[in-house]
């Protein structure tokens, strides 16, 4: 059976990782820009259950945590070095709103402490004096990394990578059926017309960490987050949230504007740091913040909607995705293995 996934992101990657559990499956995954060309690749790599600014439990969270950290372990393995650190990550409260908020999830969250000022800045001698949250459980993510050592995993498993940018689904009409994984960019096909997804732009920031200063021991966040880039020289400083954009390029200026005075106030000794990128990417969003699964035509799929979220949903959605298709295909025989 023969399939063809367009969007090498989050999404793609990980239904192709699913679909090719399947020994009759050849699969063929298309982009026009590589691994990691759309949002995926400009992902900041937070992955935990409180994302959003009042830190509720996100919906689905605990499956979220638990099928992309299955994930990760793969693509680890089969780069031989770690993609992600499981090292918790520290949100300060910053306003009134914030410390009420902050403090009823700790409340009822095991795996979140709320640390008061002292304790705060024991833990991390950058920031300016707030009392906040320690989530235990978040992970930061090498995103380009994860994605990149997922995407081997799929080769070993014989996945197939076209550099190809996909004009209209009658170019893969040799398939037996498609997945749409291409985030934001649905316009281009006709049939998804009636898909409701809202584009929100993100830009990110790499800023130079300032030298005789140690790296940050946990990623920082607030109304704005701060988290060491791979290598520990550079810092990953975000982010936007645009609605109303006119290009998905960079904007440097609106994104110094929106991003360096929320993180110089969390972190003064970010204040004046180099800015060595910026970067842009478009979220796609769904009208009731959940990622979609649909089916606009027989045996076409798509799979969208990660909004902020990608980290935490695409494992555990492209894993359900995989089993409708396998169910539809194979029915009872699917025997979907598992993913370890
Ligand atoms: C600045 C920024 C920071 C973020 N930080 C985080 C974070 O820290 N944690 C988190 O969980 N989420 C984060 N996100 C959100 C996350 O990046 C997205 O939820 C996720 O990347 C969506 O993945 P996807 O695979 O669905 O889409 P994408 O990653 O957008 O993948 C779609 C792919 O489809 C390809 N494509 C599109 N059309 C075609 C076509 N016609 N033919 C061929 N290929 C095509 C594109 O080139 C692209 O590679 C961030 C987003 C942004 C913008």
């Amino acid at each position: 059976m023969k399939i063809a996934i367009v969007g090498a992101g989050f999404s793609g990657i990980a239904t192709a990782w699913n679909l090719l559990q399947h020994p009759k499956i050849t699969l063929t995954l298309f982009d026009g820009k590589g691994v990691g060309g759309g949002a995926s690749g400009m992902a900041a790599g937070l992955l935990h259950p409180y994302v959003g600014a009042h830190a509720k439990k996100n919906w689905m969270a605990n499956e979220g945590l638990q099928a992309t950290t299955a994930l990760l372990q793969i693509s680890a393995k089969s780069l031989n070095t770690p993609v992600s650190e499981s090292v918790g990550m520290l949100r300060i409260a910053l306003t009134e709103q914030q410390r009420h908020d902050f403090h009823y999830c700790a409340s009822i969250n095991p795996d979140v402490e709320w640390f008061d000022e002292t304790r705060c800045q024991q833990i991390s001698p950058h920031n300016s004096p707030h009392p906040g949250i320690f989530i235990h459980s978040a992970i930061a993510v090498h995103a380009s990394l994860y994605l990149k050592g997922l995407w081997k995993a799929c080769e070993a498993r014989g996945g197939m990578f076209n550099l190809l940018s996909i004009q209209s689904l009658h170019d893969l009409k040799e398939f037996d059926a498609i997945v749409l994984t291409v985030g934001a960019d649905i316009g281009r096909f006709p049939e998804l017309k009636d898909i409701r997804i809202t584009p929100v732009k993100g830009q990110i920031l790499e800023l130079a960490w300032p030298q005789h200063t140690p790296p940050l021991r946990y990623p920082i966040n607030s109304q704005a987050y701060v988290l060491m880039s791979y290598d520990r020289t550079s810092c990953i400083a975000g982010t936007t949230f645009e609605r109303d954009f006119r290009t998905s390029e960079p904007d440097l200026p609106f994104a110094k504007d929106q991003i360096l005075s929320k993180i110089s106030s969390l972190l003064p000794c970010l204040e004046g740091a180099e800015i060595l990128a910026c970067k842009a990417g478009i979220r796609a969003s769904t009208p009731d913040r959940k990622p979609l699964i649909a089916e606009p035509l027989k045996n076409t799929w798509l799979l969208t909607g990660m909004g902020s979220k990608g980290l935490l949903y695409h494992a555990v959605y492209a894993r359900k995705l995989a089993e409708i298709i396998l169910g539809r295909f194979f029915g009872e025989e699917r025997g979907l293995q598992q993913q370890n």
